[in-house]
């Protein structure tokens, strides 16, 4: 058979709803697309919202060592037999470059903004990890992982409240942001996908030379990486979004198949 010979190419991965099913949490449907990096030396980079315990077991089952993102840009994880990243500190597991504000002062920030306003907002540190399972659909010990958390505060409000901006304003204030996410808002500091991404280009390009990457995502959390890439490609969800995005490619089907498709048909143009 012919060898198919690719340049560096890097590939940044959202999870959910992208390589993820949003139904089953099934990367099934792009298995073949993924089994192809790996036999090509394509380096796939999961960035996600997702805790490190969360992605942990998800790049085990994959059996992937590339380093990962957790929570929104929260921090960025590189193996302790990789070079470690400018700024980072071994962890004992990791070198960890932390981009996030740790997770306690969220939620001691978040209580503080609960008492000023009187609104009534209930976070994961307040909830069990049977009220989490229910509230997202995991099953109890992926709640629990998921409950694991290190740079970001998901809450909900319980009053009937349609404007979050005095909230906004307030976390503002403390330089951190509140933004609502797909079940739950989230409380963090300014990091963002965007940001871990451009630090581990950078990174490759120390090691590898010149690389061509690439980004996939399915929400508006996901702009700041796809903006970040030569090969953006906003994944077709339920929802129409149409980000100005330089060279964005939105694909035909949702999650995973997507993702396999439009995988298989960047490496086939890049490759020869
Ligand atoms: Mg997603």
């Amino acid at each position: 058979m012919r060898k198919v010979v690719c340049p560096n190419i890097v590939i940044f991965t959202d999870l959910d709803g992208t390589l993820l099913s949003s139904r089953d949490y099934s990367w099934k449907d792009a298995e073949e697309a993924l089994e192809l990096c790996r036999k090509l030396g394509i380096e796939v980079v999961l960035v996600s919202s997702k805790t490190r315990a969360e992605i942990e077991v998800i790049r085990d089952e994959m059996d992937i060592d590339t380093p990962f993102v957790s929570e929104n840009g929260g921090a960025i994880f590189v193996e302790k037999d990789d070079e470690p990243l400018e700024g980072a500190k071994f962890d004992g597991k990791y070198f960890r470059l932390e981009l996030g504000v740790p997770y306690n002062i969220l939620v001691n920030t978040l209580k503080e903004l609960k008492e000023k306003l009187g609104w009534n907002i209930k976070g994961f540190s307040d909830m069990s990890v049977e009220e989490i399972a229910y509230l997202t659909g995991l099953d109890l010990s992926l709640a629990y992982l998921a409950s694991l958390r290190e740079y970001d505060e998901p809450f909900l409000i319980l009053d009937d409240i349609d404007d979050i901006s005095p909230l906004v304003k307030l976390a503002e204030a403390k330089g951190l942001k509140v933004f609502k996410g797909g079940r739950f808002y989230h409380i963090q500091g300014k990091n963002d996908k965007g940001k871990a991404v451009q630090i581990l280009k950078s990174w490759y390009k120390k090691s590898k030379g010149d690389i061509i990457t690439v980004a996939l995502g399915d929400s508006p959390n996901d702009f700041p990486m796809l903006r970040m890439v030569e090969y953006p490609v906003l994944i077709l969800s339920e929802k129409d979004y149409y980000p100005d995005i330089h060279k964005l490619k939105i694909s035909k089907l949702p999650g995973p198949k997507g993702w396999n498709e439009e995988v298989l048909n960047i490496i086939e143009k890049l490759c020869s």
